[in-house]
């Protein structure tokens, strides 16, 4: 869909600032017009929910936009099928839950099997019908207890724990590979200069290294895309494929763009959103594929961030997008040109996935691991330190 922009009118637009009214980000008004005011209100949304800030409303805003309408407890929440149900009071749902212990998986704001689940078993315990359905009486018992239980974030907790129990062995894990773009969307692309490539292209050639190399260490790989798809697979086909092959760890490659060819560095994304919530794997994941692309490459550091974005919300394994360097910029790409570039590139992110199955006090130094040694290392059974 064509995203609504300021200037425009209608319906649409009217229901925008409703939702935006509710959430007390813009005063109320019977107007129509996507005005300076509500391009503001939009910002702010986008921000609070850790989206792309662009003031406009595309898919992914106006899905976020919707599911912000429903307040914990408007309304009587169940496992619908097969269209489940979407929105902030599910998320507020999940996140009581979870502080008090209860599986709902992460909280993505959908009423699926598992937080079904952990309603039933919720209800179980407090002597409610299990019926997996939150209405009035589970809400009233959820109010009662959800103040007196207090803890961290215990869905962060188990899927640290997934991992550490499943021990450092690459041989076996799943890991899938998300080349960006592709098809009718070629991402970045730079007119003129050495490197015609697109942003496409070039993050689909480091994904075949990458597969190469994690391959050859054991490693069960599969890319999202291939070379040259006919159209560009949206973001939560690709999130659905890891999803399904129950991929151990999910890496989408992309390469930044900015008007000024000055911007330069690689940055790695992670789940998060602006009140905190965070994926710790997810985190982690994400510090060691910066931190050793950084050293491995002496790219610019531009750190790690958290995103609210649905490859990274909606993956239920820990999820990193990276955009390594800029096309843009006429330093990084002549880099990026160069194929040895590009396998230190892939190295550093080899050593990432490794690192990331090591329990964290028996991790490594960065820059440390020989991945041509991984195969022999890991068919020994010996752990790197
Ligand atoms: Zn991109």
């Amino acid at each position: 869909m064509r995203p609504i922009r300021p200037g425009d009118r209608g319906p649409a637009v009217t229901e925008i600032r409703t939702v935006l009214t509710g959430l007390d980000l813009l005063p109320p008004s019977t107007a129509d017009e996507f005005d300076l005011a509500t391009e503001r209100a939009v910002r702010a949304f986008q921000q609070s929910r850790g989206l792309s800030v662009d003031g406009r409303v595309g898919a992914e805003t106006w899905r976020a936009l919707d599911a912000a309408r429903w307040r914990l407890g408007a309304r009587t929440l169940y496992h619908a099928v097969p269209e489940p149900l979407a929105g902030e009071d599910v998320r507020s749902l999940q996140e009581r839950l979870l502080e008090m212990g209860y599986d709902t998986g992460r909280a993505d704001a959908i009423y699926g099997v598992r937080t079904s689940r952990a309603v039933a078993q919720f209800q179980r315990e407090v002597g409610l019908k299990p019926d997996g359905s939150c209405g009035p009486y589970t809400m009233g018992a959820l109010r009662r207890l959800g103040r007196k239980v207090v803890g961290g974030r215990p869905q962060w907790l188990r899927e640290s724990d997934a991992i550490r129990q499943s021990g450092p062995a690459l041989v076996g894990r799943t890991v899938v590979i998300d080349p960006g773009h592709g098809g009718t969307d070629p991402g970045v692309v730079v007119p003129d200069g050495p490197l015609r490539w697109t942003e496409a292209d070039l993050v689909h050639d480091l994904a075949s290294r990458l597969e190469g190399r994690l391959a050859a260490a054991g490693v069960r790989v599969q890319l999202t895309r291939g070379p040259t798809p006919e159209t560009c697979l949206p973001d939560v086909d690709r999130v659905e494929l890891a999803n399904s092959l129950g991929a151990d760890v999910f890496i989408s490659l992309h390469t930044d763009g900015h008007a000024n060819p000055a911007a330069d560095g690689v940055a790695t994304y992670h789940y998060g959103t602006d009140n905190g919530v965070t994926s710790a794997t997810g985190e982690r994941l994400a510090g060691l594929v910066q931190r050793e692309i950084v050293a491995r490459t002496g790219l610019r550091d531009c750190r790690t961030h958290a995103k609210a974005w649905d490859l990274l919300r909606l993956t239920r394994m820990p999820a990193v997008r990276v955009e390594v360097g800029y096309l843009t910029s006429p330093a990084d790409r002549a880099r990026l040109v160069d194929p040895r570039f590009r396998d230190r590139v892939v190295e550093a992110i080899v050593a990432a996935v490794q690192r990331m199955f090591f329990p964290v006090e028996r991790d490594v130094p960065t820059g440390s691991i020989d991945v041509s040694e991984l195969r022999a290392v890991v068919a020994a059974g010996a752990v790197v330190d």
